[in-house]
C-alpha cells in the first residue's frame, strides 16, 4: 500500500485556504484535513476538534516539551502546532493529508518530509484580499491590519512553494488544487511498485 502524502496548503488570511481545504475533502477520496491545535480563542462558529483543538497557554507548552508536533509556531499574536500522531496515522494508513498552515510551518514540514507537496492559494490582488479581510467580519479592525500588512510577507515566500494557485474563483481553484493532488497521487516514485505487481499477473485498480 502506498503511504498517504501530506499536502501542505499556505496563503495569506482572506485568501480562501480554508475554503479549498474544504471543499478537497468533501470531494476527494482517501484525503483527511489535520486538525492542529491553538492557543487562541475559538472564534464565533468555530468549533472544538473540528476547526482547531483549542489549549490553554501552559498545554501547548506541555505538547511541545511532549514533543507532539511535527512543527509549530508563534505567530500572528498565538500559538499554532501541527499534531504529529494523527498526520503519522493517516498517512501510515494510505490516506493522504491536507495541513493548513502559514510559511514558516510549511517550510518546516518539508524539512521533516521532503515529499510533502506544499500549494500557495494567492489572492487575486491585494485590494481584493482586505476587503475579503473586512467582509469576513471576524477579527476587530486592528487585527485585520494587522494580518493585512503580514500578507505581504507571506507573498512573498510563494515561490518557494511546489506550485501557487491563484483563486479568483472558488470552483476554479478547487479544480486545479485538485487536478495537482491527482497528479501527484500518480508520480512514478510513488507507484514503484505497480509495474512489478502487473508483470506478476495482479489486476490493479485505482
Ligand atoms: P487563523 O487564526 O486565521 O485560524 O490562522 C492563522 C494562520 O495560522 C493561518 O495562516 C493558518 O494557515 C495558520 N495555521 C493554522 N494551523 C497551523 C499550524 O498547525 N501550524 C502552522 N505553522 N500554522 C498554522
Amino acid at each position: 500500500m502506498r503511504k498517504g502524502i501530506v499536502f501542505v496548503i499556505s496563503g495569506p488570511s482572506g485568501a480562501g485556504k480554508g475554503t479549498v481545504a474544504k471543499g478537497l475533502v468533501d470531494t476527494l477520496d482517501n484525503i483527511s484535513f489535520s486538525i492542529s491545535a491553538t492557543n487562541r480563542a475559538p472564534r464565533v462558529g468555530e468549533v472544538e476538534g473540528k476547526s482547531y483543538y483549542f489549549v490553554s497557554d501552559e498545554r501547548f507548552g506541555e505538547m511541545i516539551a511532549n514533543g507532539e508536533f511535527l512543527e509549530y509556531v508563534d505567530k500572528y499574536k498565538n500559538k499554532y502546532g501541527t499534531p504529529k500522531s494523527s498526520v503519522c496515522d493517516l498517512i501510515d494508513r494510505g490516506v493522504d493529508v491536507i495541513l493548513d498552515v502559514e510559511t514558516i510551518g510549511a517550510a518546516n514540514i518539508k524539512k521533516v518530509m521532503p515529499d510533502a507537496v506544499s500549494i500557495f492559494i494567492l489572492p487575486p490582488s491585494l485590494a481584493i484580499l482586505k476587503q475579503r479581510l473586512i467582509n469576513r467580519g471576524t477579527e476587530s479592525s486592528d487585527l485585520v491590519e494587522i494580518r493585512f500588512s503580514q500578507a505581504c510577507d507571506e507573498i512573498g515566500c510563494a515561490r518557494d512553494y511546489d506550485y501557487i494557485v491563484v483563486n479568483d474563483d472558488r470552483d476554479k481553484c478547487l479544480k486545479s488544487v485538485a487536478s495537482i493532488i491527482e497528479a501527484e497521487r500518480q508520480k512514478g516514485f510513488r507507484n514503484e511498485e505497480l509495474p512489478d505487481l502487473v508483470l506478476k499477473g495482479k489486476v490493479i485498480s485505482d
